[in-house]
């Protein structure tokens, strides 16, 4: 199988494919952010993917390359949404695009590596470790499967990314939270699932999709 190139094409798909996805899952969201937030997170997301589907034609016409099209997508979920998830999304998908600075086609290695600069930086800013019960928990587990090397199909890898994290959503619900407004909770927390790490796998899941569009081309 020939090495798998993803253009700017692919990734703009993939950010106009957000906000129909959040719009799908913000009740579950809301829902899950009721039991142990403020129920906001569903709306925030709604929130911030409204604005960047609003600007990403703009966006594509302006940008030089990918790096810029996710440092403005990045900037807009940081500016536009309230919550503490708006810039912590915001600086994953700002600091994603770091390394690719030029380019208008990466490889699945180079978006591989662009998925974990994302996370190393959601990591800096939010200071969460594995098991405080948030989105930390479903983004580690995934990033021990982007590190792997990748196998002949893309998708496979790509696939045990976004299981590995929806399983570290699922090891968020006996937690009690160290981060976050769940923190106050307590023991109350406990036997609820995370929204943001529910949320995070999610999203993956429409790279994912649009990734195995972009293969059977
Ligand atoms: P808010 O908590 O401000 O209402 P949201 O409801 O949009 O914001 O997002 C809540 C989610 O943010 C939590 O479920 C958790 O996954 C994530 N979160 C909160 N604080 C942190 C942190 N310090 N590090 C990583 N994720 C965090
Ligand atoms: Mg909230």
């Amino acid at each position: 199988m020939p090495t798998l190139v993803l253009d700017r094409e692919y990734f703009v798909n993939v950010f106009r494919d957000m906000l129909p996805f959040v719009d799908k899952e913000s009740e579950h969201l809301q829902q899950l952010d009721s039991a142990i937030g403020d129920g906001d997170h569903g709306i925030n997301l709604t929130i911030g993917f409204r604005e960047v589907t609003k600007q990403l034609d703009t966006i594509n016409e302006d940008a030089a390359d990918i790096s810029t099209i996710f440092k403005k997508v990045g900037m807009l979920l940081l500016g536009k949404v309230g919550g503490s998830s708006g810039p912590l999304y915001g600086s994953f998908f700002m600091k994603a695009g770091k390394d690719v600075t030029g380019k208008n086609e990466v490889t699945f290695d180079e978006f591989c590596g662009m998925l974990l600069n994302g996370i190393e930086s959601i990591q800096l800013r939010g200071k969460a470790e594995l098991g405080d019960k948030t989105m930390i928990d479903a983004f580690l587990p995934g990033a021990e499967v982007l590190k792997q090397d990748s196998p002949e199909d893309p998708v496979e890898k790509f696939t045990a990314f976004v299981e590995a994290m929806k399983e570290g959503a699922e090891s968020t619900i006996p937690l009690i939270a160290k981060k976050g407004r769940a923190m106050r909770l307590g023991e109350r927390a406990i036997g609820h699932k995370d929204p943001g790490a529910e949320s995070a796998w999610m999203m993956m899941e429409v790279f994912l999709n649009r990734l195995k569009e972009a293969v059977s081309a």
